[in-house]
């Protein structure tokens, strides 16, 4: 017995593979060749239930991978405000008139 399409009825679901795209804690995790079923009527992509248990599981016994690389966790130094500065005339500089 083939597995019905939930979102058509009447598409058969067959195996395929599938990146999974989740964001875990604020972080995007991707995971490559995840089991999915596919329709191919509608074209629904179903990710399995199984897969999807077990990527939970991997993130969720250390948390989300951190979001900053390491080293960058720094913020960014704020850019100098040019406005404070006394050495610049008034006016943008212009071209000459022709
Ligand atoms: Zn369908």
């Amino acid at each position: 017995m083939a597995n019905y399409c939930p979102a058509c009825g009447v598409g058969k679901l067959t195996q395929t593979q599938r990146t999974y795209i989740h964001i875990y804690g604020g972080t995007l995790v991707h995971v490559p060749a995840v089991l999915a079923w596919r329709c191919d009527v509608c074209h629904l992509v179903i990710f399995d239930e199984t897969a999807l248990g077990r990527i939970d599981l991997l993130v969720g016994q250390s948390g989300p991978p951190p979001n900053i690389a390491p080293g960058r966790a720094v913020p960014a130094p704020e850019p100098p405000d040019i406005a404070s500065r006394d050495d610049l005339p008034e006016d943008p500089p212009r071209l000459p008139e022709p």
